[in-house]
Protein backbone atom coordinates (compact mmCIF):
# COMPACT_ATOMS: atom_id res chain seq x y z
CA UNK A 1 0.00 0.00 0.00
CA UNK A 2 2.88 2.44 0.87
CA UNK A 3 4.53 1.67 -2.39
CA UNK A 4 1.06 2.03 -4.34
CA UNK A 5 0.84 5.63 -2.71
CA UNK A 6 4.45 6.81 -2.86
CA UNK A 7 3.92 5.98 -6.80
CA UNK A 8 1.24 7.89 -7.05
CA UNK A 9 1.75 10.72 -5.02
CA UNK A 10 4.84 11.43 -7.31
CA UNK A 11 3.00 10.43 -10.57
CA UNK A 12 0.86 13.33 -9.49
CA UNK A 13 3.68 15.93 -9.31
CA UNK A 14 4.52 15.90 -5.30
CA UNK A 15 8.09 15.51 -5.17
CA UNK A 16 8.28 13.43 -1.46
CA UNK A 17 6.18 11.13 0.61
CA UNK A 18 6.61 10.14 4.44
CA UNK A 19 4.12 8.00 6.58
CA UNK A 20 4.50 8.33 10.34
CA UNK A 21 2.28 7.63 13.44
CA UNK A 22 -1.03 9.84 14.68
CA UNK A 23 0.38 9.65 17.78
CA UNK A 24 0.06 13.57 19.46
CA UNK A 25 2.78 15.95 18.96
CA UNK A 26 3.61 16.94 23.07
CA UNK A 27 7.07 19.08 22.06
CA UNK A 28 4.00 20.81 20.00
CA UNK A 29 1.94 21.77 23.01
CA UNK A 30 4.96 22.81 24.96
CA UNK A 31 6.30 25.23 22.67
CA UNK A 32 2.86 27.06 22.28
CA UNK A 33 2.24 27.32 25.65
CA UNK A 34 6.18 28.30 26.55
CA UNK A 35 4.96 30.99 23.74
CA UNK A 36 1.65 31.49 24.47
CA UNK A 37 1.56 35.51 23.85
CA UNK A 38 3.19 35.07 20.54
CA UNK A 39 1.17 32.21 19.16
CA UNK A 40 -2.04 33.20 20.79
CA UNK A 41 -3.58 34.17 17.12
CA UNK A 42 -2.34 30.04 16.75
CA UNK A 43 -3.75 28.67 19.63
CA UNK A 44 -7.12 30.23 20.43
CA UNK A 45 -7.51 31.91 16.67
CA UNK A 46 -8.33 30.58 13.02
CA UNK A 47 -6.03 28.00 12.99
CA UNK A 48 -6.18 25.85 16.42
CA UNK A 49 -2.74 24.61 16.41
CA UNK A 50 -3.17 23.46 20.04
CA UNK A 51 -5.53 20.66 18.82
CA UNK A 52 -4.00 19.66 15.79
CA UNK A 53 -0.86 18.77 18.28
CA UNK A 54 -3.19 15.91 18.34
CA UNK A 55 -3.98 14.26 14.95
CA UNK A 56 -6.92 12.27 16.50
CA UNK A 57 -8.41 15.76 16.94
CA UNK A 58 -8.75 16.31 12.86
CA UNK A 59 -9.72 12.54 12.92
CA UNK A 60 -10.76 10.44 15.45
CA UNK A 61 -10.10 7.55 13.51
CA UNK A 62 -6.58 8.96 12.73
CA UNK A 63 -4.13 6.01 12.45
CA UNK A 64 -1.18 7.27 10.26
CA UNK A 65 -0.34 10.72 8.53
CA UNK A 66 1.16 11.03 5.54
CA UNK A 67 3.36 13.69 4.47
CA UNK A 68 3.50 15.43 1.06
CA UNK A 69 6.30 17.39 -0.03
CA UNK A 70 6.45 20.10 -3.01
CA UNK A 71 8.97 21.41 -4.01
CA UNK A 72 8.07 25.20 -5.17
CA UNK A 73 11.56 26.46 -6.67
CA UNK A 74 11.06 24.62 -10.32
CA UNK A 75 10.98 27.71 -11.95
CA UNK A 76 12.71 30.76 -11.65
CA UNK A 77 10.84 34.06 -9.86
CA UNK A 78 10.97 37.11 -11.49
CA UNK A 79 13.30 39.63 -10.75
CA UNK A 80 11.81 42.61 -9.44
CA UNK A 81 9.15 40.41 -8.00
CA UNK A 82 12.13 39.69 -5.26
CA UNK A 83 12.51 41.15 -1.88
CA UNK A 84 8.87 42.16 -2.48
CA UNK A 85 6.11 38.49 -2.29
CA UNK A 86 7.46 35.61 -1.05
CA UNK A 87 8.25 32.71 -3.33
CA UNK A 88 5.76 30.48 -1.71
CA UNK A 89 3.01 33.20 -2.49
CA UNK A 90 3.97 34.20 -5.72
CA UNK A 91 4.06 29.95 -6.36
CA UNK A 92 -0.02 29.59 -6.14
CA UNK A 93 -0.23 26.67 -3.85
CA UNK A 94 -3.82 27.22 -2.88
CA UNK A 95 -5.71 24.77 -1.79
CA UNK A 96 -8.87 26.20 -3.93
CA UNK A 97 -10.74 23.82 -6.33
CA UNK A 98 -9.53 26.22 -9.44
CA UNK A 99 -5.96 25.79 -8.69
CA UNK A 100 -3.34 23.38 -9.61
CA UNK A 101 -2.03 22.65 -6.16
CA UNK A 102 -5.81 22.21 -4.50
CA UNK A 103 -6.23 19.84 -7.76
CA UNK A 104 -3.14 17.72 -6.83
CA UNK A 105 -4.49 17.55 -3.23
CA UNK A 106 -8.04 16.27 -4.09
CA UNK A 107 -6.84 13.72 -6.42
CA UNK A 108 -4.89 12.10 -3.94
CA UNK A 109 -7.80 12.55 -1.31
CA UNK A 110 -9.86 10.35 -3.52
CA UNK A 111 -6.98 8.00 -4.45
CA UNK A 112 -7.17 7.57 -0.46
CA UNK A 113 -10.72 7.30 -0.37
CA UNK A 114 -10.92 5.37 -3.28
CA UNK A 115 -9.14 2.58 -0.89
CA UNK A 116 -11.06 2.43 1.98
CA UNK A 117 -9.45 4.84 4.01
CA UNK A 118 -10.86 8.53 5.92
CA UNK A 119 -9.04 11.35 5.67
CA UNK A 120 -8.55 14.45 8.10
CA UNK A 121 -7.44 17.66 7.01
CA UNK A 122 -7.40 21.02 8.29
CA UNK A 123 -6.06 23.83 7.80
CA UNK A 124 -3.57 23.88 10.07
CA UNK A 125 -2.08 20.03 11.06
CA UNK A 126 1.58 20.12 12.63
CA UNK A 127 2.97 19.68 9.38
CA UNK A 128 6.82 20.78 9.86
CA UNK A 129 7.23 18.01 13.18
CA UNK A 130 4.90 15.71 11.36
CA UNK A 131 7.73 15.70 8.12
CA UNK A 132 10.40 15.52 10.67
CA UNK A 133 8.84 12.28 12.19
CA UNK A 134 8.14 10.74 8.56
CA UNK A 135 11.42 11.21 7.90
CA UNK A 136 11.51 13.38 5.19
CA UNK A 137 12.85 16.80 6.68
CA UNK A 138 14.92 18.33 9.05
CA UNK A 139 14.40 22.04 10.88
CA UNK A 140 17.17 24.72 9.87
CA UNK A 141 17.88 27.38 12.69
CA UNK A 142 15.60 29.77 10.76
CA UNK A 143 12.39 26.72 12.14
CA UNK A 144 11.78 25.73 8.40
CA UNK A 145 11.66 22.38 7.11
CA UNK A 146 14.80 21.07 5.36
CA UNK A 147 13.66 18.72 2.77
CA UNK A 148 16.70 16.56 1.27
CA UNK A 149 18.54 17.57 -1.95
CA UNK A 150 15.42 20.39 -2.31
CA UNK A 151 16.23 23.13 1.05
CA UNK A 152 13.69 24.98 2.68
CA UNK A 153 11.59 25.65 -0.50
CA UNK A 154 8.82 23.17 0.17
CA UNK A 155 5.49 23.03 0.70
CA UNK A 156 4.80 20.38 3.19
CA UNK A 157 1.14 18.85 3.36
CA UNK A 158 0.34 16.51 6.38
CA UNK A 159 -2.95 14.38 6.23
CA UNK A 160 -4.01 12.31 9.32
CA UNK A 161 -5.69 8.67 7.71
CA UNK A 162 -7.51 5.97 9.35
CA UNK A 163 -4.92 3.55 7.16
CA UNK A 164 -2.40 1.65 9.18
CA UNK A 165 0.36 2.26 7.56
CA UNK A 166 4.30 1.33 8.08
CA UNK A 167 5.47 4.67 10.55
CA UNK A 168 8.64 6.38 10.94
CA UNK A 169 9.31 7.60 14.10
CA UNK A 170 12.23 10.02 13.48
CA UNK A 171 13.33 12.55 16.42
CA UNK A 172 13.81 16.12 16.23
CA UNK A 173 16.81 16.92 14.23
CA UNK A 174 18.60 19.45 12.19
CA UNK A 175 21.75 19.60 9.49
CA UNK A 176 23.22 23.29 10.18
CA UNK A 177 26.00 23.44 10.17
CA UNK A 178 27.78 23.85 13.82
CA UNK A 179 28.01 27.47 14.31
CA UNK A 180 26.14 29.04 11.85
CA UNK A 181 23.85 31.85 12.39
CA UNK A 182 23.31 33.34 8.68
CA UNK A 183 19.42 32.96 8.78
CA UNK A 184 19.71 34.72 12.47
CA UNK A 185 21.81 37.50 11.42
CA UNK A 186 20.08 38.17 7.88
CA UNK A 187 16.63 38.85 9.97
CA UNK A 188 16.14 42.67 9.94
CA UNK A 189 13.44 42.62 12.63
CA UNK A 190 15.05 40.34 15.31
CA UNK A 191 12.21 37.94 14.98
CA UNK A 192 14.69 35.00 15.03
CA UNK A 193 16.00 35.56 18.80
CA UNK A 194 17.50 32.41 18.84
CA UNK A 195 18.05 29.08 17.26
CA UNK A 196 14.97 27.74 16.36
CA UNK A 197 12.52 30.21 17.97
CA UNK A 198 10.69 32.62 16.16
CA UNK A 199 8.53 35.73 17.28
CA UNK A 200 6.04 35.52 14.91
CA UNK A 201 4.97 39.30 16.45
CA UNK A 202 8.16 40.40 14.98
CA UNK A 203 8.46 38.89 11.76
CA UNK A 204 7.64 40.77 8.68
CA UNK A 205 6.14 37.95 7.31
CA UNK A 206 3.43 37.23 9.45
CA UNK A 207 2.92 41.38 9.68
CA UNK A 208 2.51 41.53 6.28
CA UNK A 209 -0.74 38.93 6.28
CA UNK A 210 -1.62 38.09 10.21
CA UNK A 211 -1.71 41.70 11.47
CA UNK A 212 -4.95 43.11 11.37
CA UNK A 213 -6.31 40.05 10.17
CA UNK A 214 -6.35 37.08 11.61
CA UNK A 215 -8.42 36.63 14.82
CA UNK A 216 -5.91 36.89 17.66
CA UNK A 217 -3.50 38.61 16.14
CA UNK A 218 -2.14 42.59 17.01
CA UNK A 219 -4.57 45.43 14.86
CA UNK A 220 -1.66 47.40 14.35
CA UNK A 221 2.15 46.59 12.50
CA UNK A 222 4.41 48.75 15.18
CA UNK A 223 6.28 51.29 14.01
CA UNK A 224 9.40 49.93 14.43
CA UNK A 225 8.87 47.00 12.03
CA UNK A 226 7.20 49.35 9.13
CA UNK A 227 10.51 50.56 9.24
CA UNK A 228 12.42 46.99 9.00
CA UNK A 229 9.81 45.71 6.47
CA UNK A 230 11.75 46.96 3.68
CA UNK A 231 10.20 46.03 0.60
CA UNK A 232 8.23 43.17 1.75
CA UNK A 233 4.22 42.99 0.34
CA UNK A 234 3.21 39.68 0.83
CA UNK A 235 5.63 37.12 3.35
CA UNK A 236 9.77 37.58 3.80
CA UNK A 237 12.46 35.21 2.64
CA UNK A 238 15.30 36.86 3.70
CA UNK A 239 16.18 33.57 6.21
CA UNK A 240 15.93 31.53 3.91
CA UNK A 241 17.79 33.38 1.24
CA UNK A 242 20.89 33.87 3.07
CA UNK A 243 20.90 29.83 4.15
CA UNK A 244 23.83 27.80 3.36
CA UNK A 245 21.41 24.74 2.89
CA UNK A 246 19.45 26.90 0.16
CA UNK A 247 22.53 27.78 -2.08
CA UNK A 248 22.92 25.20 -4.70
CA UNK A 249 19.09 25.57 -5.53
CA UNK A 250 19.58 29.49 -5.29
CA UNK A 251 22.22 29.10 -7.83
CA UNK A 252 20.72 26.75 -10.41
CA UNK A 253 19.43 28.03 -13.60
CA UNK A 254 15.84 27.46 -14.12
CA UNK A 255 13.66 28.47 -16.82
CA UNK A 256 11.72 31.21 -15.91
CA UNK A 257 7.56 30.77 -14.82
CA UNK A 258 6.13 32.90 -18.53
CA UNK A 259 2.62 33.33 -16.43
CA UNK A 260 4.42 35.32 -13.11
CA UNK A 261 6.85 37.20 -16.06
CA UNK A 262 3.76 38.99 -17.51
CA UNK A 263 2.05 39.61 -14.16
CA UNK A 264 5.02 40.77 -12.44
CA UNK A 265 4.53 44.20 -13.20
CA UNK A 266 0.85 44.39 -11.92
CA UNK A 267 2.30 43.52 -8.73
CA UNK A 268 4.50 46.65 -7.95
CA UNK A 269 3.22 48.66 -5.02
CA UNK A 270 3.00 51.27 -7.34
CA UNK A 271 0.38 49.43 -8.89
CA UNK A 272 -1.11 47.83 -5.63
CA UNK A 273 -1.87 50.91 -3.86
CA UNK A 274 -4.36 52.57 -5.24
CA UNK A 275 -6.08 49.44 -7.14
CA UNK A 276 -9.80 49.27 -7.52
CA UNK A 277 -11.67 45.72 -7.03
CA UNK A 278 -11.98 44.87 -10.70
CA UNK A 279 -8.04 45.06 -10.94
CA UNK A 280 -7.43 43.16 -7.68
CA UNK A 281 -9.41 40.18 -8.51
CA UNK A 282 -8.76 40.19 -12.05
CA UNK A 283 -4.81 40.57 -11.58
CA UNK A 284 -3.86 40.02 -7.98
CA UNK A 285 -6.05 37.62 -5.99
CA UNK A 286 -5.34 34.87 -8.72
CA UNK A 287 -1.43 35.04 -7.66
CA UNK A 288 -1.92 36.34 -4.23
CA UNK A 289 -5.23 34.52 -3.02
CA UNK A 290 -3.91 32.87 0.37
CA UNK A 291 -4.35 34.63 3.60
CA UNK A 292 -5.03 38.24 2.74
CA UNK A 293 -8.49 37.98 1.69
CA UNK A 294 -9.21 41.65 1.26
CA UNK A 295 -7.11 44.03 -0.65
CA UNK A 296 -6.48 46.48 2.00
CA UNK A 297 -4.03 44.56 3.32
CA UNK A 298 -1.84 44.69 0.21
CA UNK A 299 -2.42 47.98 -0.09
CA UNK A 300 -1.38 48.88 3.28
CA UNK A 301 1.40 47.06 2.73
CA UNK A 302 2.61 48.40 -0.35
CA UNK A 303 2.14 52.37 1.24
CA UNK A 304 5.07 50.70 3.55
CA UNK A 305 6.58 49.64 0.98
CA UNK A 306 6.71 53.05 -0.79
CA UNK A 307 7.91 54.83 2.83
CA UNK A 308 10.19 52.43 3.13
CA UNK A 309 11.35 53.25 -0.57
CA UNK A 310 11.90 57.17 0.54
CA UNK A 311 11.20 57.83 -3.42
CA UNK A 312 9.52 61.01 -3.82
CA UNK A 313 8.25 60.20 -7.42
CA UNK A 314 5.33 58.31 -4.67
CA UNK A 315 4.05 60.95 -3.14
CA UNK A 316 1.67 61.58 -5.82
CA UNK A 317 0.24 58.43 -5.63
CA UNK A 318 0.17 58.52 -1.44
CA UNK A 319 -1.59 61.49 -1.53
CA UNK A 320 -4.39 60.07 -3.91
CA UNK A 321 -4.46 56.99 -1.10
CA UNK A 322 -5.14 59.52 1.53
CA UNK A 323 -8.49 59.35 -0.66
CA UNK A 324 -8.92 55.98 -0.20
CA UNK A 325 -12.49 54.21 1.76
CA UNK A 326 -10.40 52.22 3.65
CA UNK A 327 -8.95 53.48 7.07
CA UNK A 328 -6.22 51.32 7.38
CA UNK A 329 -4.77 52.43 3.46
CA UNK A 330 -5.06 56.15 4.65
CA UNK A 331 -3.37 55.61 8.10
CA UNK A 332 -0.15 53.63 6.73
CA UNK A 333 -0.22 55.87 3.23
CA UNK A 334 0.30 59.12 6.21
CA UNK A 335 2.98 57.13 7.52
CA UNK A 336 4.23 56.28 4.61
CA UNK A 337 4.60 60.04 3.29
CA UNK A 338 5.93 61.44 7.08
CA UNK A 339 8.87 58.61 6.26
CA UNK A 340 9.56 60.26 3.04
CA UNK A 341 9.22 63.96 4.00
CA UNK A 342 9.52 66.81 2.27
CA UNK A 343 7.47 70.00 1.36
CA UNK A 344 4.99 67.53 -1.29
CA UNK A 345 4.48 65.17 1.73
CA UNK A 346 3.66 67.99 4.23
CA UNK A 347 1.57 69.58 1.80
CA UNK A 348 -0.35 65.94 0.80
CA UNK A 349 -0.96 65.52 4.76
CA UNK A 350 -2.18 68.79 5.16
CA UNK A 351 -4.25 68.81 2.63
CA UNK A 352 -5.70 64.87 4.31
CA UNK A 353 -5.88 66.24 8.08
CA UNK A 354 -8.73 68.74 6.55
CA UNK A 355 -11.21 66.31 5.64
CA UNK A 356 -10.00 63.18 7.38
CA UNK A 357 -12.64 62.05 9.87
CA UNK A 358 -11.21 59.14 11.53
CA UNK A 359 -9.52 59.46 14.59
CA UNK A 360 -7.00 56.65 14.39
CA UNK A 361 -6.19 58.40 10.60
CA UNK A 362 -5.63 61.90 12.16
CA UNK A 363 -3.04 60.59 14.86
CA UNK A 364 -1.22 59.03 12.05
CA UNK A 365 -1.28 61.83 9.99
CA UNK A 366 -0.51 64.52 13.33
CA UNK A 367 2.24 61.80 14.23
CA UNK A 368 3.87 61.72 10.29
CA UNK A 369 3.77 66.12 10.38
CA UNK A 370 5.72 66.19 13.62
CA UNK A 371 8.56 63.49 11.69
S1 LIG B 1 10.71 35.54 7.49
FE1 LIG B 1 11.93 37.45 7.56
S2 LIG B 1 11.32 38.56 9.42
FE2 LIG B 1 10.53 36.43 9.56
S3 LIG B 1 12.08 35.35 10.70
FE3 LIG B 1 12.65 35.09 8.54
S4 LIG B 1 14.00 36.83 8.06
FE4 LIG B 1 13.01 37.27 10.00
S1 LIG C 1 21.50 29.82 7.85
FE1 LIG C 1 22.79 28.32 8.90
S2 LIG C 1 21.86 28.09 10.93
FE2 LIG C 1 20.32 29.09 9.60
S3 LIG C 1 19.07 27.43 8.81
FE3 LIG C 1 20.69 27.80 7.33
S4 LIG C 1 22.36 26.38 7.88
FE4 LIG C 1 20.96 26.49 9.61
Amino acid sequence: MERQIREYALDIGFDDIGFTSADPFPQLTEALEERRIGYKWVSDGLLQLSNAADPRFVLPSAKSIVVLIYDYHKQAYPPELANSIGKAYQSRLYPGKKRLFGSRLRLFKDFLQERGMEVGVRPAMPERQAAIRAGVGSFGCNTFVYSPGRGSYVAIVALAVSGELEPKMLEASSDCPDGCRQCIDACPTGALYEPYKMDPLRCIAFNTYGTGNFPGAPEVIPVEIREKMGSWIYGCDLCQDACPRNKIRLEQKLVPDAFLEKRAPKLAPTALLNMDQRYYLEFVQPVLYGYMWEKKFLQRNAAIALGNRNDETAVSLLGRAMKDPEEMVRSYTAWALGRIGGAASKKALEGALKSEDSPAVKAEIVSALNR
